[in-house]
Parts: C-alpha cells; sequence; structure tokens
C-alpha cells in the first residue's frame, strides 16, 4: 500500500501542531516538524541552532539552504516509508520545488496538502496565548485548552513553557512573513491537484473532522 504523504499549511497559530498530533495518532504517520526539530537544535546549542537562532527570535525565516537539508536528510528515514506529515515545511516556493525533487529521486511525491485556514484576528489571540509541553511539544493555550493541572503536561507531565517568539510583536511579524513567502504555495499545491482547504474555525475536534474527510478520501485514492 502507497503510503499518504501529507503538508500541513497554514499561518502561524492556524492548528497544525494540534492537529498534527491527532492525525499522527490516527494514520500513523512520521510527524515532522520543522520548528520542532529546529527549536531542539537551538536548546542543544547545535551547530544548525546557532544558524537558526536569530531567524527564528526575529520571526524570519530560516534561510532555505539551512531547512531544505535538514528535511531531506530526515525524509531518508525508514519511519517515513510508510507514509510523513509535513508540519511547517515547505514555507517558501524554494522549499517546496525541492521537496519535490528530493520525493520524486525517491519513488514519491505529495498526496494531499491540507490547508487550515483562520482569520489574522483570531491567530493573534491563539498564538500570545499558547503554550507547549517542553518535552512531548503538545500546544495548549491558557483559555481555549488549558492543561488539567496549570504548569504540566496531561500528556507526559512535562514542564509547559511560553515561546519566547509568541510575543506580540514577533507574532505580527511571523504573519507577514506567512503573507509574503507562504501563502503562495496555497496556488502551487492547488495547480498540483492536491490541495485540500480546511476551516480551522471551531472546536480543535470539529475542525480534526474536516481534516479526516480529506484524509480518507486521498488515502482511499492511493488505495489503502
Ligand atoms: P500552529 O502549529 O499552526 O502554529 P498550534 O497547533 O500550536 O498552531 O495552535 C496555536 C494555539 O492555538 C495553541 O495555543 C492551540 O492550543 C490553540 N488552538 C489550536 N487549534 C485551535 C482551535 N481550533 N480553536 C482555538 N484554539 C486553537
Ligand atoms: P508556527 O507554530 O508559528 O507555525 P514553527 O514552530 O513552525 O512556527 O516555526 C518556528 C520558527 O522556526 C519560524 O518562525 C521560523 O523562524 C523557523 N522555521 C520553521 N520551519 C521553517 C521552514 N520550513 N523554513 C524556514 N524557517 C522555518
Ligand atoms: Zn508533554
Amino acid at each position: 500500500m502507497a503510503g499518504l504523504n501529507v503538508i500541513l499549511l497554514g499561518p502561524p497559530g492556524a492548528g497544525k501542531g494540534t492537529q498534527a498530533e491527532r492525525i499522527r495518532r490516527d494514520y500513523g504517520l512520521a510527524h515532522i516538524s520543522t520548528g520542532d526539530m529546529l527549536r531542539d537544535a537551538v536548546a542543544k546549542g547545535t551547530e544548525l541552532g546557532a544558524k537558526a537562532k536569530g531567524f527564528m527570535d526575529a520571526g524570519d525565516l530560516v534561510p532555505d539552504e539551512v531547512v531544505i537539508g535538514i528535511v531531506v536528510e530526515r525524509l531518508r528515514e525508514p519511519d517515513t516509508a510508510s507514509g510523513f506529515l509535513l508540519d511547517g515545511f515547505p514555507r517558501s516556493l524554494v522549499q517546496a520545488g525541492e521537496l519535490d525533487k528530493a520525493l520524486a529521486a525517491a519513488g514519491k511525491q505529495v498526496t494531499l496538502a491540507l490547508a487550515i485556514t483562520v482569520p489574522e484576528d483570531e491567530l493573534v489571540g491563539r498564538l500570545t496565548g499558547r503554550r507547549l509541553c517542553r518535552d512531548c511539544q503538545k500546544p495548549y493555550h491558557t483559555i481555549f485548552s488549558p492543561p488539567r493541572q496549570e504548569g504540566v503536561c496531561d500528556e507526559c507531565g512535562g514542564d509547559i513553557y511560553q515561546r519566547s517568539d509568541d510575543s506580540e510583536e514577533t507574532v505580527r511579524n511571523r504573519l507577514a512573513v506567512y503573507r509574503a513567502q507562504t501563502e503562495p504555495l496555497i496556488g502551487y499545491y492547488r495547480d498540483g491537484g492536491v490541495l485540500a482547504e480546511i476551516d480551522g474555525v471551531g472546536h480543535p475536534d470539529e475542525v480534526y473532522g474536516r481534516i479526516r474527510e480529506s484524509l480518507d478520501r486521498a488515502q482511499h485514492q492511493v488505495g489503502g
């Protein structure tokens, strides 16, 4: 059976991480989050982390040549053979083109690009209230989805923290960067015939119901 090779597109705060957790659980896809990989590199103080940190703090994109390399390498790992879920990549047309090339070289292609849409006013509130588990990266929100016990992850007991780039000022820049550099990917994947636009407003479970419909249809098409 061919795997589902899925891309999660959408502005910062659209709910990519929130939905990725559900998709991974139900569809067994390898979850690849470039944001998580880069934050891990920064925390460990690696060479990659040193290259990425300044861009991330400012809310700008890390240069394509830095990010593409880590994703192409990650896609060679065996857990991606039965399908993967890319969360936060690609974020530019150059990244999308390089991804297509790397997949084609392995006899693969993107099967579905899920673009989650949410109005900008709501994104700011979601991002400034976002909290994350330091250990498993599960997203929480101070108002919309607080953990059962304050400061403690429901899933793994890890410590909950706020990302330094979720300040209002940096959030505004990240949204502008999204519009300028990432939004054109919606047209790219529409032209490629793999786009599904998902209304990202409503309870996360309701949004996930919409995503499931698209995933099940795509799975049917690849013969799963
Ligand atoms: P992304 O990965 O796209 O940046 P996240 O999944 O981290 O987005 O979600 C951003 C914030 O919004 C988090 O605090 C999360 O708990 C919250 N959130 C996610 N989905 C919804 C939703 N459908 N309604 C309200 N808040 C949400
Ligand atoms: P969000 O939850 O807001 O969508 P991410 O966790 O995906 O944010 O990304 C955090 C930061 O990491 C971005 O602001 C950017 O600096 C960097 N980053 C993540 N993915 C990419 C990518 N594909 N290309 C360039 N920079 C990236
Ligand atoms: Zn956790």
